[in-house]
């Protein structure tokens, strides 16, 4: 076995997993005043998990279902994690049936820049909701398209629903 001593590593491993949450918009938003919650697009926030909207949507109520843990590394999400994870993509895709009633979802998870991840260091489920004659399937968040709802009224409409 051989044995190499870098010590230069060490503050590498040592970060790793533990990236400071500052700038992140996912831990701003969930650390923020429940008053600023429509401004921050945050839907609903859990013990273990919450749900915000995409600021850039793919398409009307695309949401971003995430643990509130700052972690971008999806093998190291707890039990209790996944579960209200979970929950929360069943009752996101059960609230915009409820608003939107779309003909289909994608729901889904970009790991990494390599797979389309814009945001690599907090994982986010994304659920988007799709009808038929909409645009083909492309990865979800891959940018712009013309949205034909505002945001603050999809936020509105979405976060009445969920209650
Ligand atoms: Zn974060």
């Amino acid at each position: 076995m051989e044995l190499l001593w870098a010590p230069w590593r060490l503050s590498y491993v040592s970060k790793v997993g533990k990236e400071e949450p500052r700038g992140c918009f996912i831990c701003r938003a969930a650390a923020e005043h429940p008053d600023r919650d429509e401004e921050n697009l945050l839907l609903y926030k859990g013990e273990k998990a919450l749900v915000i909207l995409n600021r850039f949507p793919y398409n009307t109520g695309h949401l971003m279902v995430c643990p509130v843990r700052h972690t971008g590394d999806f093998t190291s999400l707890l039990p209790e994690e996944l579960l209200e994870v979970n929950r929360l993509i069943q009752k996101s895709i059960e609230v915009l049936k409820r608003a939107y009633n779309p003909d289909g979802f994608n729901v889904g998870l970009n790991l990494g820049r390599a797979a389309g991840g814009s945001v690599d260091t907090h994982i986010h489920f994304h659920v988007v909701p799709r009808w038929n004659g909409d645009t083909n399937f492309m990865p979800v968040t891959a940018g712009v398209k013309v949205i034909p709802q505002a945001l603050d009224e999809t936020y509105r409409r979405l976060k009445e629903c969920w209650e």
